[in-house]
């Protein structure tokens, strides 16, 4: 029975050790002398947006060599593995990693190498998205054309980072090339906007939807009646990419049990259980678990085996 993880970070998700170890390989100051690495990472409590995001900096930091990358991949999937996961779907904004010395096509070569290691060690099998970042237009044209030319190591497109300001519709031309090529798309919609940004997820192709759980906003819950885009998303059984714990941080919702994923999953739609960033928000597969049966849910482990069904992977 296969079990799959389709919303996690490459940069989000390092081990605390291993970051640490990186730091000291490459002199990276900020790093070296902190005593708990993990603490470090930890946004759990955060006050800001802008305090969440800063701790890429120092992972995205540690991702400027083919050798980190393909160990970071390949212990991101390892820990997925030793989690019961069998579908390891990673995503990463690739020209976060590109320097003079690595290529976009040597990021992407060095974390597919990370991840075959893990797949011929565990069977795991493994593919990455590809971010392109929304509040930098270039930037998300030059992740579509690199996605195109390189179809066969990838298993999808994404946009990621500020949603507010930067909807679906702004980037209609690149989605478009992006859906002709025939490359899976999911695009992060309804997490920093409203029900109209998941909308245009949906007008742009989206087969999936990156969080989503504003969708809630559309359901007039106290008769369950649901608005147009509540509807498409039912009947259409679009995915929706859940990530419980990284919402709270983010102040989306101040407690599990204030969170919608039950409702969701009790109204019918197709609810996937996601990790989005381990190491920021200190969580894993497990807590994941944990926090869904707090959220409501009653067998939280049978939505990561439905998962497996939505999977690019599969
Ligand atoms: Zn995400």
């Amino acid at each position: 029975m296969n079990k799959a993880v389709l919303h996690d970070h490459l940069d989000g998700g390092l081990r605390s050790s291993t970051a640490r170890e990186l730091a000291k390989d490459i002199n990276y100051s900020p790093l070296i002398d902190v005593e708990n690495p993990s603490e470090f990472f930890d946004r759990s409590k955060c006050e800001s947006l802008e305090e969440y995001l800063e701790a890429f900096t120092h992972t995205i930091a540690l991702m400027q060599s083919y050798e980190h990358l393909e160990r970071i991949s390949f212990e991101a999937a390892e820990d997925m593995h030793n989690e019961g996961i069998t579908l390891y779907e990673s995503r990463y904004a690739p020209f976060f990693s590109v320097n003079q010395t690595l290529s976009p096509v040597s990021v992407l070569n060095a974390i597919n190498s990370g991840f075959k290691q893990a797949e011929s060690m565990y069977g795991i099998q493994c593919g990455l998205i590809l971010c392109g970042m929304r509040h930098d237009l270039v930037n998300v044209k030059l992740v579509q054309e690199l996605a195109i030319d390189n179809k066969d190591k990838i298993i999808g497109f994404d946009i990621a980072g500020p949603e507010l300001n930067f909807r679906p519709n702004l980037f209609s031309d690149i989605f478009k090339k992006i859906v002709d090529a025939g490359i899976n798309i999911t695009i992060h919609a309804g997490e920093g906007d409203n029900v109209e940004s998941i909308q245009e997820a949906l007008d742009n192709g989206a087969q999936r939807i990156g969080h989503g759980v504003r969708i809630i906003e559309d359901i007039d819950v106290e008769n369950n009646k649901l608005g147009k885009t509540a509807n498409y998303i039912l009947d259409n059984e679009i995915p929706l990419e859940v990530c419980i714990t990284s919402n709270i941080h983010t102040n989306m919702y101040d407690s599990p049990q204030n969170h919608p994923i039950n409702k969701l999953v009790e109204l019918g739609f197709q609810v996937s259980l996601n990790t989005d960033n381990r190491l920021m928000s200190n969580t894993s597969i497990n807590n994941e678990l944990n926090v869904a049966k707090v959220a409501g849910v009653q067998n939280p482990e049978s939505l990561l085996v439905k998962s497996a069904g939505y999977s690019f992977l599969s």
